[in-house]
């Protein structure tokens, strides 16, 4: 473990001191000793082997990931907090802020526990995401042991995420099949875990894609210019909100990697939703996306898809996006507003925010 408690239960990590004291662990409270060696990472163990939730024995490849997951996710989330022991639960995730939970999983682990944690974390429904060391990675393979960690995303499909802690890599593998005996998947890298999760979460207000914003004002002003009726009517219904169309909230342009079904009117589907809330304050996700399935539901036309399905997620992907930029908050399916979403002037004033 990383982090044990002093006397007073103050949380006191590994790596910020370098001599014995006396520390417990804040699972069981027995006494726990520093190991500080020269070739591993700093951390504590039970003096006393213990029946503890803590006491998992953690490779040097294991501790090392966890700190620099937590080092990468704290720099995005400043919330975030390592090895916090959730007493309601009787559980400690590796890291925990309040939007979600990381579990490093490095080795095996039995069914029974993994179905214990999940349903841990369900029960405060919190999302967890388990990021899995480099012994269930092989190139160009999947191994079976992993599957059990298998999520589904609508954009992504089947997939799984593992963190490389010797290089500090994450690699995602995604939209996995297969057939009889082979695994069939899409793989791909990523630096750090911003790039994940711009990647993976589709908008974070943090992503700085100035040009992509540029290249979609040049597209729709030209349209505008030339008159075309699709952008008009979308100009005239933000006019009649007392708004500018080239001055949509950020989140609008950051929500990326959709669902290929919108169209044109991925735009509109973001503008509506973001009027919907701003005019209502809280509203049910139920009467949102009735609101949103009557405006736009009529206009595709994909036969072989399930429309509503696919529409619905994306609602949800938008307002995970929204949820994540502190606009709103999702709560027992209800939706309220925290914070005005930021329209523009125009789109020269939307641009000016990158000159700060
Ligand atoms: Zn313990």
């Amino acid at each position: 473990m990383l982090v044990a408690h002093d006397k007073n239960e103050k949380r006191i990590y590994a790596n910020s001191i370098n001599k014995q004291g006396k520390f417990y662990c804040p699972c069981c409270h027995s006494q726990v000793r520093l190991k500080n060696g020269s070739i591993k990472i700093p951390h504590f163990s039970h003096i006393r082997k213990a029946n503890c939730e803590n006491n998992e024995s953690e490779s040097y490849l294991h501790l090392k990931g966890k700190n620099a997951l937590y080092k990468q996710i704290n720099e995005l989330y400043s919330s975030t907090q390592l090895e916090v022991y959730l007493e309601s639960i009787k559980q400690r995730p590796d890291i925990y802020n309040y939007k979600f939970i990381i579990e490093y999983q490095c080795s095996p682990i039995k069914d029974n526990t993994l179905n214990k944690r999940i349903n841990g974390y369900q029960k405060l429904k919190i999302k967890n995401l388990w990021i899995l060391g480099f012994k269930y990675y092989k190139r160009n393979k999947i191994i079976f042991s992993s599957l059990k960690f298998l999520k589904y995303n609508v954009n992504y499909g089947f997939y799984l995420l593992f963190f490389d802690a010797q290089y500090e890599v994450f690699k995602m593998k995604y939209h996995i099949n297969q057939d009889d005996i082979n695994y069939y998947f899409i793989e791909k890298s990523f630096k750090n875990f911003k790039e994940f999760i711009f990647y993976f979460n589709y908008c974070d207000t943090f992503i700085d894609n100035k040009s992509n914003i540029i290249k979609t004002i040049k597209i729709i002003s030209n349209e505008l210019k030339s008159k075309d009726k699709y952008w008009l009517n979308l100009n005239d219904f933000c006019y009649q909100n007392h708004k500018v169309l080239l001055g949509v909230p950020l989140a609008c342009h950051s929500f990326t990697n959709v669902a290929p079904i919108l169209g044109k009117y991925k735009l509109e589907f973001c503008i509506l939703t973001i009027l919907i809330i701003e005019s209502y304050k809280k509203v049910s996700y139920k009467f949102l996306y009735a609101k949103i399935e009557k405006s736009l539901l009529d206009r595709l036309f994909m036969p072989m898809l399930d429309l509503k399905i696919i529409l619905q997620s994306i609602l949800v992907n938008f307002l995970q996006c929204l949820e994540n930029a502190n606009v709103i908050i999702i709560e027992k399916s209800t939706i309220t507003m925290i914070k005005s979403f930021e329209w523009y002037e125009d789109y020269f004033d939307k641009l000016n925010i990158y000159n700060k």
